[in-house]
């Protein structure tokens, strides 16, 4: 019920247009109840007439009312399919919108729990039905209990019994119709399951076509995506069988229904108890409620994917971001970068095992800091909570000394940048993707940056220079290429603050050294935590702490720890000998 509450909610700034679409539906209808009328009273008192031009006279009279009728039918028709899915559209694109702008406000916790191009597809196929029930659902309804109502409520004026007669066999086809429509329901669920199958074994197959070959196991392959494909075209043909039953066995019950109606009224008609004008209406109004009738049948399922999807929708929109902005949040103003760790203590989501514990940490203003440690010691997570991507369990994260949960994370974020290990790259051009930084950089700043990043010569070299279109279906650039555009776009940004989480360990030696030089010049005058697992990198930094699943193991400088000869002098060795 409050599903369906929340449904009628998307309805309000289309009120107008729903109240038009539902008066046309209702002139439809009006329209389709009177023509058999009509048509018995042409029989019953026009016809019958001795005077030829008093029939004319009538037929012209009614012949005009029913065109006048048409004419309307036309625009209510053209009304109701244009502006009615044109409603049900703005509807769609509504909750499209809410649902965007709301799951770019969940944290990340909430993507390390979904996969996100499942989420899509499966919203996008949600959307669609339900504004195809939007749209249709309302009217369908209306259209169809007026015209089934008003048919029953003309025949009994006419012939009570024969009415009775007709609820009877349409009651039997209704169960017969439910029955097999619920059967067929399951069917089609089966075989968008197997088809889902298929599609899941091509796309693997497909995606690993270099192992596949390089194992010559393409055979393999092809008996795994037989049997799916086997399996396929056996429910489909499972659904074939029973959709026969349900087409044949519906047109059956229609032609019993226009037959019984023949051989009862005909009795009746010798009976006296009705005339042909009255069996003819008949035959006529079967017509008018067997659509609708069908129609009724046809939406259980239309309202139950539409509600499926909307509840789904729903509970994306309801999830609440684990992080959100305080009510009286302030926005950070000037940042020196000074940052503290106090006390604190995360664990992800559903983790019992803490990954950081009470850690207190003093990053001064300006410092270079550099994270080492084995992996999955919790460098990523350290840094990823200074931007408060995620929420520390205890403790406090101060930048200038202010608890950043008490900042507005826009203006949070806008003080940090950051260079991660995979550099992802918007479709677009390559100025476009520079200027993410800073969308109201000029051309020149962007260039300057280029050139900071070491970039801009292999820009150039591009026949289309700074327009040249990367991302998906761009040019393809190397790894070291992608992380000098993302350097640049850092620079553009020139953040206070600075984290560089393994920015250069997928790179070769050659391109590493080369972009070393430009994060030795980003990091000029920011704070810097630098993360890195070749160790040479960072012996410039101001200090160094060795994390590890225990805590921080060790902190100092370079020659120090090196003096220590503890963990850090142990994995510098371990590196220096395999470079
Ligand atoms: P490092 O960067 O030092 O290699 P991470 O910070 O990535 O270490 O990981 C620290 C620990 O937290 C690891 O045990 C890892 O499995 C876990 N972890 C990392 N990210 C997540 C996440 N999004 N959800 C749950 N656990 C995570
Ligand atoms: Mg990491």
């Amino acid at each position: 019920m409050d599903t369906i509450k929340q449904f009628i909610k998307y309805y309000k700034p289309y009120r107008k247009m729903f109240f038009y679409d539902m008066g046309c539906a209702l002139t439809l209808s009006g329209i389709d109840l009177t023509f058999p009328l009509l048509v018995r009273f042409l029989m019953n008192e026009v016809y019958v007439l001795n005077d030829t031009n008093e029939i004319i006279k009538f037929i012209l009279i009614i012949g005009s009312i029913l065109l006048g009728m048409y004419i309307l039918a036309f625009f209510c028709q053209y009304y109701i399919t244009t502006w009615g899915h044109i409603m049900g559209a703005r509807m769609e694109s509504d909750m499209r919108k809410e649902l965007f702008g709301h799951l770019e406000k969940l944290s990340f916790s909430y993507y390390d729990e979904v996969n996100t191009g499942k989420l899509m597809s499966c919203i996008t196929n949600d959307l669609f039905d339900i504004s195809e029930l939007a749209h249709h659902g309302p009217e369908d309804i209306f259209i169809s209990c007026i015209k089934i109502v008003g048919t029953f409520a003309i025949l009994s004026m006419i012939n009570i019994k024969m009415t009775l007669i007709l609820i009877f066999f349409t009651a039997i086809m209704l169960a017969f119709s439910l029955y097999y429509n619920r059967k067929m329901k399951a069917v089609f669920a089966k075989n968008r399951q197997k088809i889902a199958e298929v599609n899941a074994i091509t796309q693997d197959a497909l995606g690993g076509i270099r192992v596949v070959k390089s194992f010559a196991n393409e055979a393999i392959e092809m008996q795994k995506f037989e049997a799916g494909n086997e399996a396929f075209v056996k429910t489909k043909s499972e659904s074939y069988l029973i959709m026969g039953k349900y087409f044949s066995g519906n047109g059956f019950f229609k032609n019993i229904l226009y037959l019984a109606t023949i051989l009862v009224g005909g009795l009746f008609i010798t009976r006296g108890e009705m005339n042909l004008a009255d069996l003819t209406v008949y035959i006529l109004y079967i017509n008018t409620y067997l659509n609708p009738v069908e129609k009724l049948v046809n939406f259980t399922e239309q309202f139950q994917k539409g509600m499926t999807g909307f509840e789904r929708f729903l509970s994306v929109v309801r999830t609440k971001p684990e992080i959100d902005d305080e009510p009286d949040a302030q926005p950070i103003g000037e940042v020196k970068g000074d940052i503290t760790f106090e006390n604190v203590s995360f664990s992800y989501a559903d983790e019992e095992k803490n990954v950081l514990s009470n850690m207190n940490i003093h990053i001064p203003a300006g410092k270079t800091v550099a994270l080492v440690g084995p992996s999955g010691g919790g460098k990523t997570t350290f840094c990823s909570l200074i931007p408060r991507f995620y929420e520390v369990s205890e403790g406090k994260v101060l930048i200038d000394g202010k608890d950043i949960k008490h900042i507005t994370q826009s203006s949070l974020r806008d003080a940090i940048g950051i260079v991660q290990q995979d550099v992802y790259l918007f479709g677009g051009s390559i100025k476009q993707n520079i200027a993410y930084g800073d969308p109201k950089a000029g051309d020149e700043a962007i260039t300057q940056a280029a050139k900071k990043a070491n970039i801009h010569d292999f820009i150039m070299s591009l026949p289309e220079g700074y327009d040249t279109f990367v991302g998906e279906r761009g040019v393809r650039l190397s790894g070291g290429q992608k992380q000098r555009i993302a350097i640049a776009r850092v620079f553009l940004k020139n953040p206070p603050i600075l984290i560089l989480d393994e920015a250069t360990s997928a790179l070769d030696n050659e391109s590493e050294r080369y972009i070393q030089r430009s994060l030795d010049e980003l990091s000029k005058g920011r704070t810097t935590l630098v993360i890195a697992h070749r160790l040479s990198t960072i012996r410039n930094a101001d200090e160094i702490l060795v994390l590890t699943k225990a805590g921080i193991a060790e902190k100092g400088a370079h020659e120090a720890l090196m003096n220590e000869n503890g963990l850090y002098a142990q994995l510098y060795n371990m590196q220096f000998e395999t470079a």
